[in-house]
């Protein structure tokens, strides 16, 4: 028996991915395409988006962690790929012996980065990354020249090739932030201070999905998106995905798992945040927190059972939660839509970060591993 194409699932449109990716790429022609992947690709399921986007004309992947950047590579995933969020005593050597491109941020990587190639007998190519003012991972200015110059020292013994310089931005979803501007100018010293001690980096990259959409000038040899790539605006100031074209990729359903009708007065769920008005009908949406629905839209998330849109009632629980679908009697197993692409009335993820208080991010790649991803 199939109970994924039963039970509750996510639907994952790889063709809308690809329609991303291309609409992407045409908003930054000239550069290179890094689709990036972690976090099991914002929960859509890596491998298939990975192979996806590249069909679609992304030539490099990005992840987060090492262990992220082997598995894909043992499953089969193609094409250069980056791997950035390194700590000591990281898989250097598996991963240059995987042929996977690395960060440094800092001496201590760059050491173990040499010392692994020296091990395998390889050169390991990298990227230096540079703060430019996220103050999370990268190399700050006054340490750069010193960085550059051991991994240009390390370069002369073949022990790594520098072919990457590298930044992220901080507030590129809020345009017109002072700190992109001065983030860009920074970059621009930092790359050009390389150059000129001798780094002939292939590509110069700082664009996310923001700075893809809205800031041409930061596209430089490469960007890097991932929320827009799964068909999501990255903040509700910048707009929803219908405003830059973008399709949702994830569609996330369940079938009603209990239909009744219930009198008024009814305590609902945990808590009892939710009584029924008067005589109704309950709906079980057998999705909860354990799934990565969001607790905190309770009593806010929107639904769409029988062509109409209910919220949640009362508290979402571990594995479950209730909508009141007033005089509407469904049948059991008859659809729940909590967010897809819009097109057959659905709310959207966007409309659940609202209702969770939250971000796009979040809502997609938080869908636990008990929901099946069901790829189209
Ligand atoms: N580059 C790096 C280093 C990241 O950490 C991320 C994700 O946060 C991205 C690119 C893609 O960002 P976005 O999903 O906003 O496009």
């Amino acid at each position: 028996m199939n109970t994924t194409a039963q039970g509750p699932r996510a639907e994952i449109d790889l063709a809308a991915l690809r329609a991303n990716v291309r609409l992407l790429r045409e908003r930054a022609p000239g550069a290179a395409f890094m689709a990036v992947v972690k976090a099991d690709a914002y929960g859509h399921g890596a491998l298939a988006c990975a192979r996806a986007a590249r069909e679609a004309g992304a030539s490099w992947l990005g992840v987060a962690t090492p262990a992220e950047a082997l598995a894909l590579r043992a499953a089969g995933a193609e094409g250069r790929m980056l791997c950035w969020l390194w700590t000591p005593g990281g898989p250097w050597r598996a991963a240059i012996e995987a042929d996977i491109d690395v960060s440094v941020s800092g001496q201590w990587a760059l050491d173990e980065v040499a010392a692994a190639a020296r091990a395998a007998g390889a050169t390991a190519r990298v990227h230096l990354k540079a703060d430019t003012g996220l103050g999370r991972n990268g190399c700050q200015p006054a340490d750069w020249p010193a960085l550059v110059g051991n991994a240009l020292a390390l370069q002369a013994e073949g022990l790594v090739r520098v072919v990457g310089l590298w930044s992220h931005f901080a507030c590129a979803d809020e345009p017109g932030h002072p700190s992109i501007a001065a983030q860009l100018t920074l970059f621009e010293e930092m790359t050009g201070l390389a150059a000129r001690l001798g780094v002939r980096a292939e590509v110069r990259h700082i664009a996310n999905s923001p700075a893809t959409l809205s800031l041409p000038e930061s596209h430089y040899d490469l960007v890097r998106p991932g929320i827009a790539m799964y068909g999501l605006s990255p903040s509700p100031t910048m707009g929803t995905h219908t405003d830059f074209g973008l399709r949702p990729v994830m569609r996330l359903v369940a079938p009603l798992a209990l239909v009744k009708r219930v009198p008024g007065g009814h305590g609902v769920s945990y808590g009892h945040l939710y009584v029924t008005p008067g005589d109704t009908t309950l709906g079980l949406v057998p999705l909860g927190y354990g799934d990565g629905i969001p607790r905190h839209a309770s009593g806010s998330g929107p639904v769409l059972v029988n062509g109409k849109w209910h919220t949640v009632a009362g508290r979402i629980a571990m594995d479950q939660f209730v909508v009141d679908l007033g005089g509407d009697t469904p049948a059991p197993g008859s659809e729940a839509v909590l967010f897809g692409p819009g097109d057959r009335g659905e709310p959207s993820a966007e409309d659940w970060a609202r209702a969770a208080d939250s971000i796009v991010y979040e809502i997609v790649t938080r869908i636990g591993a008990r929901v099946p991803r069901v790829h189209l």
